[in-house]
């Protein structure tokens, strides 16, 4: 009987590193039609580097990411930390912030000796009339290499690019070509640029890609996939993945992400490996064949 067959399935789902906090979640899997993916820890690593300064004319790269890594120290982002680490990597000493601010979806603005400084992307540097139009080309240039661009001004005056990019993860291409070949469509789902979220999209061949998505819209584009597929599948780690795992009819979490992702979703793939959401699907379908 489905007890039985749960259980078994539970035990099974174990030994490929899926953990299933929801047993109903094993017969859904058979259903799902359509998968959404988060970028950023998801499908790459989570674990950003700075690749690229671009600095304008006469500004000196220490200075740079004096700035640069004394703001980002406040802010709790992956990016962030990919700044601070490369400051602290060319042996900047940090000095202090005031006022500052993370602004979601752009990025951060803060004093630091009696400057302001604002670090973040185009949205950012409209909103705060810095130019940067001359900068426009270089910028396209990073973001084709799946790169994120941001901008540091100091007032309204830019000083110049940090670049940064995270590695995809070893199984990521591997895993959405399984599903693509099972029937199941692909989607990512982030709040990064859409020409970086293309371009990763690109490589791990995924075939719809939503960018520039404020935190709060995943849900929305959960619900606008089920309406478009029927049954879909969410997976994300992020604090602000919570409310869209929730909302997808199977909600996957990162084992390496928030616990917060982790407590919202029916299922944990323990080791982050995406091939685990393969394993589940396949499962689900045996087992429900074997019962009928
Ligand atoms: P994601 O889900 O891809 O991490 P976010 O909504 O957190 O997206 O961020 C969207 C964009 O806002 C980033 O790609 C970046 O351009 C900008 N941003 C967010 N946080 C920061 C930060 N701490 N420093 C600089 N830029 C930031
Ligand atoms: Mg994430």
């Amino acid at each position: 009987g489905t007890p039985t067959a749960l259980m078994v399935g539970s035990g099974m789902g174990a030994e490929k590193g899926i953990l299933i906090r929801n047993g109903e979640a094993i017969q859904t899997f058979k259903e799902v039609k359509a998968i959404a993916f988060d970028k950023t820890g998801t499908i790459t690593k989570g674990k950003p580097e700075v690749t690229d300064l671009v600095m304008v004319d006469g500004v000196e790269e220490k200075e740079f990411l004096y700035y640069a890594g004394t703001i980002e120290n406040g802010s709790e982002h992956p990016l962030a930390h990919a700044i601070v680490e490369k400051a602290k990597n060319e042996k900047i000493k940090l000095g202090e912030v005031i006022d500052f601010n993370a602004i979601v979806g752009m990025g951060v603005v803060g004093n630091i000796d009696g400057e302001k400084i604002l670090v973040g992307n185009r949205k950012l540097m409209k909103e705060n009339k810095v130019s940067y139009e001359a900068y426009e080309e270089e910028l396209i240039r990073l973001e084709e290499e799946a790169k994120t661009a941001m901008m540091l001004a100091k007032g309204n005056q830019l000083l110049g690019i940090v670049a940064v990019a995270d590695p995809i993860k070893e199984d990521s291409a591997q895993a959405i070509a399984a599903l693509e070949s099972m029937g199941i469509k692909t989607a990512m789902i982030t709040g990064d640029n859409k020409r970086t979220a293309a371009a990763i999209g690109r490589k791990v061949g995924i075939s719809h890609v939503i960018a520039e998505v404020l935190p709060d819209g995943k849900v929305e584009e959960v619900v606008r996939l089920q309406e478009k597929y029927g049954t879909v599948a969410m997976v994300g780690d992020g604090i602000n993945d919570a409310p869209a795992l929730k909302q997808a009819n199977v909600g996957i979490a990162i084992g390496t992400g928030t616990d917060i992702a982790i407590e919202a979703a029916d299922v944990t793939l323990v080791r982050g490996e995406l091939s685990g959401i393969i394993s589940a699907i396949k499962l689900s379908r045996a087992i429900f064949k074997k019962i009928k």
